[in-house]
């Protein structure tokens, strides 16, 4: 299939000003971190060093939750909620302000294309904050109980696929319920939480309120363990969502875990072939898959797969995959090596397994970490395709042939984040989402968010919810009766 030739339109990267160190913020300063011990965060797409970041370690991370504590005790849990609204106001619009600035740096720092930070991280994460800071002076009056209150200081770990998007599902609903919070980012993604703790100071926001702790896995885990913290808030593997609920039985705490997905995308014979294309395209290539509500299993009709896969390779022929910064990028690159032999890993075992593997003619760059549009048929369930999560750009095709048949297979899975069905009927919509086990359905789309839309999964994709109203009742304290 002929592409149109694009010419290379690439967004300057001068907008942003990367510093070549970051210590933590601490107390609404950037301090040096007690071991002095630092890490390197490098950009995907060319693998060139964009700055040393402090790794902080478990006196760093105390420092981080007494500052929090503090805040929490002397400002902002006792300041009225119309005044924690403005600051969460002035937040979203200095984010609004400075969204060129933070697309460029999720893009460098992540390896996603500048289309997707520009179009739909950044501005959630304005949103986000809008709709927060928009129910701040309102908790008294909604049913969350009679004056509720937060619930103290909130340790949030965040993964690296929407690293600006995940700080703002956990810290805003946190900020305006009246909580204050020690945030710890992906390693390998720290520096678009940095640039918002800037905007912290920016908008003035009270010391202590808003801490973030840089560093790996260790760092999460300091976090997750101190005892000074009322609430867990954790988005990323399974595994690490399994340890954490370990270590917070028997404790206080409360905790909400967003995990992985294995996602079903139902398409039925009588779907618009072409609009259900793109919502596959959209729902596993976003992103470059590394979305934990990918459509990552494709189940179609038998009596119309044969067309949709000739549609399905034909739109996937046209996928420009390269530059991030480049306007024109579909597909952007794989946030990191180890991500990457993840992928390779599982994909060969398609093959092994004997699974069918294609992917379009793309001509990869040379530096940074890349991975073909990727599509298997000849699936079954029993494959560890259709089985693990790839969190990659890569798609599993089942059949089915009755309604049946595809709510058996779409719930045969550990996971239930999400899911998505394709069909002109509006009953049937209704009828086979109400019998999928995932938190979110969507029709005829995929991919959509919306910071009033709650969001969070069934089984091993985690418990509790975010965004909405019970995104903000995860961080009040339960009144009588509730809960
Ligand atoms: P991960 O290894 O679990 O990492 C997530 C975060 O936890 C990172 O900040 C990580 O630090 C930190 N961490 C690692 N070990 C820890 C420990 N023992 N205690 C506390 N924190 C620890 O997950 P990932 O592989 O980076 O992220 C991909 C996963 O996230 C996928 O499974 C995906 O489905 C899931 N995800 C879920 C959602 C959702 O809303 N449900 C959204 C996005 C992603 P370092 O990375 O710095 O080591
Ligand atoms: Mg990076």
């Amino acid at each position: 299939m002929s592409v149109f030739e694009y010419a290379p339109a690439p967004e300057s990267r001068s907008i942003v000003d990367i510093a070549s160190s970051y210590g933590l913020f601490i107390d609404g300063d950037f301090v040096d971190g007690t071991s002095g011990t630092s890490f390197k965060t490098i950009n995907p797409a060319t693998e060139e060093v964009l700055s040393e970041v402090s790794e902080a370690d478990a006196a760093d991370v105390d420092r981080a939750v007494a500052a929090a504590r503090r805040a929490h005790d002397k400002v902002w849990s006792t300041m009225a909620g119309a005044e924690r609204a403005k600051y969460l106001f002035r937040i979203a619009r200095i984010i609004a302000e400075r969204a060129r600035e933070f697309a460029v740096l999720e893009s460098l720092d992540n390896g996603k294309p500048i289309r997707e930070s520009r179009d739909v991280d950044v501005p959630l994460v304005a949103q986000w904050f809008f709709y927060y800071a928009g129910w701040a002076d309102k908790l008294d009056h909604v049913g969350l109980g009679v004056r509720p209150r937060p619930l103290g200081v909130a340790g949030q770990v965040i993964p690296w696929n929407f690293p600006l998007m995940m700080l703002a599902w956990k810290v805003a609903p946190a900020l305006a319920a009246g909580n204050t919070v020690v945030l710890k980012p992906a390693e390998t993604t720290p520096l678009t939480a940095l640039l918002f703790a800037e905007v912290c100071q920016q908008a003035d926001l009270p010391a202590g309120v808003v801490n973030i702790v840089t560093g790996a896995g260790a760092t999460g885990q300091a976090l997750v363990e101190h005892p000074g913290i009322d609430k867990v808030a954790f988005t990323g593997s399974t595994a690490v969502g399994k340890a954490i609920a370990r270590s917070v039985a028997g404790t206080n705490k409360q905790v909400t875990l967003e995990l992985g997905g294995k996602a079903a995308n139902i398409v039925f014979d009588d779907a618009p072939i072409d609009q259900a294309v793109e919502g596959i395209v959209n729902g596993i290539f976003f992103n470059q898959g590394h979305v934990c509500c990918a459509g990552s299993r494709l189940l179609v009709q038998e009596n119309v797969a044969e067309e949709l896969l000739v549609r399905l390779k034909a739109r996937m022929s046209t996928l420009r995959v390269g530059d991030p910064l480049d306007k024109n990028t579909d597909v952007g690159a794989i946030n990191s090596r180890e991500q990457l032999n993840r992928i390779t890993d599982l994909t060969a075992a398609g093959d092994a397994e004997g699974a069918e593997r294609w992917s379009p003619e793309c001509v990869l760059p040379d530096n940074g970490f890349w991975f073909k549009p990727t599509i298997f048929t000849g699936v079954t369930q029993a494959h560890r395709i259709a089985r693990e999560e790839i969190f990659g750009p890569v798609l599993s095709v089942l059949t089915f042939r009755t309604p049946d048949e595809a709510v058996a297979k779409a719930n045969n899975t550990p996971y239930g984040l999400s899911a998505g069905v394709w069909t002109e009927k509006g009953s049937r919509i209704l009828a086979i989402a109400g019998q999928l086990r995932a938190g979110v359905v969507w029709a005829n789309t995929f991919n959509k968010f919306d910071p009033a839309s709650p969001f969070g999964g069934y089984k091993e994709s985690g418990h509790g919810r975010e965004g909405g109203k019970q995104g903000l009742a995860a961080y009040l304290q339960a009144q009588e009766g509730d809960r």
